[in-house]
């Protein structure tokens, strides 16, 4: 090819209104994702391993790929969603990726998203990690609040940002290909901990004449008003002083966990989930730190640098 002849046309361009793409996985969030596509008309092939759960979504437009090399070769495009990293794995196994740009919407860790990105990268894909932040009912539907994280090649999201804006909202956070699964688990882990105090506050009141329905909307709007205080938490680590703005100190705190222990004593309530972060105060308050409040805690669970199980 000399100088002035004209590159080779690439048919699968992400130029078009509406790109072509590949879905590997059609499970629930596999399955809401091509939905999503196909009713904003972007031109979906899919594979599953079970071939049946694929062909369901034959009759709404999809094209059907009768192996994951087959789905692949079919688009440049290709998202792929299934159980764990070790599916992606599974199912990627001697397949050609040479050109392709694979977006993992499998959940994983950080470790996995990193390993999967450099596997990707080995063998000529660029990659982006995602992390979905909603679930199967939410994609699609544009006033849900569903978005995911996405991390890894920059050049691979700006250049799909459209397309990949169609199930739900796009939030990219770096191209570490490790962020998108950091920032996913870590809103889940911090909904865990909510959903545990919420277990034990219904556990409090479940013997008594509380209907647990009137009692929901007082939970939801109480957490609702507490939110907020984590950007009081993010200003002192960032300041590296926890005693910023303190508006409910440490020793106060830990003399009012008595009051709730004895409470779930009272009504027969196991502690079990309130006592290990009491643990973590009491200790924090043991080392000084009485005229701060919680943030301390972030210290004592930072296992590399020192933290509680070091
Ligand atoms: P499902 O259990 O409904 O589907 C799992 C999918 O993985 C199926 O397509 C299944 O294929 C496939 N699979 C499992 N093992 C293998 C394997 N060894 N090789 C090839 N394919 C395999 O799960 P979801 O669709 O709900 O979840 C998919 C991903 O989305 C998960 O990582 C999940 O954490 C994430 N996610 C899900 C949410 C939800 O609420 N559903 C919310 C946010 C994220 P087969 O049909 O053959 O079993």
């Amino acid at each position: 090819m000399t100088d002035k002849t004209p590159a080779p046309r690439i048919p699968l361009t992400p130029h078009t209104p509406h790109t072509p793409l590949t879905v590997l996985g059609a499970g629930a969030m596999g399955t809401a994702l091509v939905r999503a596509w196909l009713a904003a008309g972007h031109p979906v092939t899919v594979w599953n391993r079970t071939p049946a759960r694929a062909e369901a979504l034959a009759a709404e437009g999809a094209t059907v790929a009768r192996t994951a090399a087959e789905a692949v070769s079919a688009n440049r495009l290709v998202i792929v969603c299934l159980l764990d990293d070790a599916s992606v794995g599974a199912a990627l196994d001697g397949v050609d990726l040479t050109g392709r740009d694979l977006v993992n919407l499998t959940t994983g860790t950080p470790a996995d998203g990193r390993t999967r990105a450099a596997w990707a990268t080995a063998r000529g894909a660029r990659f982006l990690d995602g992390g979905i932040m909603a679930v199967p009912p939410m994609i699609g539907d544009t006033d849900s609040g569903g978005y995911v994280f996405y991390s890894g090649s920059s050049a691979l999201f700006t250049e799909h940002r459209d397309t990949l804006a169609v199930p739900a909202g796009t939030r990219y956070v770096g191209e570490d290909p490790g962020f998108a699964a950091l920032h996913d688990v870590a809103l889940l882990s911090a909904m865990t901990g909510m959903f545990a105090g919420v277990s034990h506050a219904f556990a409090l009141i479940r013997r008594e004449d509380i209907a647990p329905g009137d009692f929901a909307p007082l939970l939801a709007s109480w957490l609702t008003a507490m939110a907020p205080a984590v950007h009081l938490t993010a200003e002192q680590l960032e300041r590296g002083d926890y005693s910023h703005g303190v508006v409910s100190n440490l020793a106060m705190q830990v003399a009012g966990n008595a009051t709730l222990l004895r409470t779930a004593e009272e009504q027969g309530v196991s502690t079990e989930l309130l006592t290990p972060y009491m643990g973590l105060m009491e200790r924090w308050l043991a080392e000084g730190h009485g005229e701060e409040d919680g943030t301390g805690v972030v210290e004592l669970l930072d296992v590399g640098r020192g933290g509680a199980g070091a």
